[in-house]
């Protein structure tokens, strides 16, 4: 169906990808199946084969993974998908599907805790060495490539401290030097950023965030183009089973749905929340991407649509502060999830990033008085007034 291609978003989250099934149903049908029957051998044998379309093993593929797959397709400009049970299924399965013994990997250091892990200790014991840069400098990016470099990994907005990386120039680097580029796309989310039409070559989300949004469910999407995924990816996927449950995609599908509302609504809070907040007696620093006091805000204005979800500021007082802080908070929750409907706060020192050594974690900027708020759907006047009473 080319013209869901000329669809806007909106459009494209409600009704992309759906594929009814005889009955005409109006919700996105869930087939909880692990297989398929076939009406003969010969059936069997030819779908086996490839010279039929159709299912054979819900680790390989399933209708209403498919569904997801596709409308995350349509939403990213991406010619195929992989979806996957997490967002680390995720990412794991798009750099190792890749690389082999000897290869060299170039990925920036400011990353979500797991992401770091698995590109710095996981990676290395397969013989995959791995250079981390300050992604924020491009010299830093060029210095670390090597002769064996095939794969450079970043995120933008990073998390917690929402720096943001010069995905086209990162991804022309990248190419010059015959490397693929992998996007995680989790802060900025589908609707704001889209790393393809920036030069990157596969984008990652974690779907438990946003995409789902109702902290219900884990889930992961690979996208990239037909014959990268052809040739990396659709073996790896198919015998490593990193695969999304079908009960998990349905969810996710309903969370589509209503993607673009609450993101954009959130985002309308985040702003107001960050435009409250700045200057405040106790903030010693805000950053968030949309605002004009933000570093990179040119950056911003040239690679995303808004400034999106998330916000981080650094409490005067450090962690004795940030930690009396948060427990007065009444409306918000203490969490190290994000994207949910409900607005989650987390103190990352001594959280999500505690396994770094100290000096690491102060150079990438996560201090003791830093906060991450992610914003959820509740009244921004209420969280406003939850944060002031906080803030004492
Ligand atoms: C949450 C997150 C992940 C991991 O996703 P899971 O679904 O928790 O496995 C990866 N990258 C970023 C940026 C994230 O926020």
């Amino acid at each position: 169906m080319t013209f869901e291609n000329d669809w806007h978003p909106e459009t494209k989250l409600v009704h992309g990808g759906t594929s009814r099934s005889q009955f005409g149903e109006t919700s996105e049908a869930m087939y909880l199946t692990q297989g398929f029957v076939y009406e003969t051998a010969e059936a069997a044998e030819a779908r086996f084969k490839g010279d039929e379309d159709g299912y054979v093993y819900s680790r390989y593929g399933n209708p209403t993974v498919s569904m997801f797959q596709e409308r995350m397709c349509l939403l990213e400009g991406a010619e195929d998908a992989r979806a996957t049970a997490s967002g680390m299924a995720a990412v794991t399965a798009a750099i190792g599907c890749q690389v082999e013994h000897g290869d060299h990997i170039v990925a920036a250091h400011a990353l979500f805790g797991s992401c770091r892990w698995v590109v710095e200790k996981l990676m290395p014991k397969y013989g995959v060495e791995c250079t981390l840069v300050d992604g924020k400098n491009l010299n830093a990016w060029k210095a670390a490539v090597k002769p064996n470099t095939k794969v450079f990994f970043l995120e933008s907005p990073t998390n917690p401290t929402l720096e943001l990386v010069d995905i086209k120039a990162v991804a022309d680097l990248a190419h010059e030097n015959g490397a693929k580029l992998v996007v995680d796309n989790v802060f900025a989310t589908p609707l704001y950023q889209h790393p393809l039409k920036l030069g990157a070559d596969i984008v990652v989300y974690s779907a438990t965030k946003h995409i789902d949004g109702q902290g219900r469910c884990l889930g992961g999407i690979i996208l990239a183009d037909k014959e990268w995924i052809n040739e990396n990816l659709h073996d790896y996927y198919r015998h490593t089973g990193p695969s999304l449950s079908p009960f998990n995609a349905w969810t996710l599908l309903k969370g589509l749905e209503t993607l673009s509302v609450r993101v954009d609504r959130q985002t309308d809070t985040a702003e107001k929340i960050a435009t409250a907040l700045n200057g405040q007696k106790k903030v010693s620093k805000m950053i968030y991407p949309g605002l004009d006091s933000h570093a990179q805000f040119d950056l911003a204005q040239r690679q995303m649509r808004r400034g999106s979800t998330l916000l981080a500021f650094e409490l005067a007082g450090g962690k004795q502060e940030a930690f009396e802080f948060i427990n007065k908070l009444e409306v918000v929750s203490i969490s190290n999830n994000l994207g949910d409907a409900k607005s989650l706060i987390t103190h990352p020192a001594t959280t999500t990033h505690k396994n770094l050594a100290k000096d690491e974690r102060i150079s990438v900027g996560i201090t003791d008085g830093l906060v991450r708020l992610s914003v959820g759907l509740e009244a921004a006047d209420d969280l406003i007034e939850d944060i002031d009473r906080a803030l004492g």
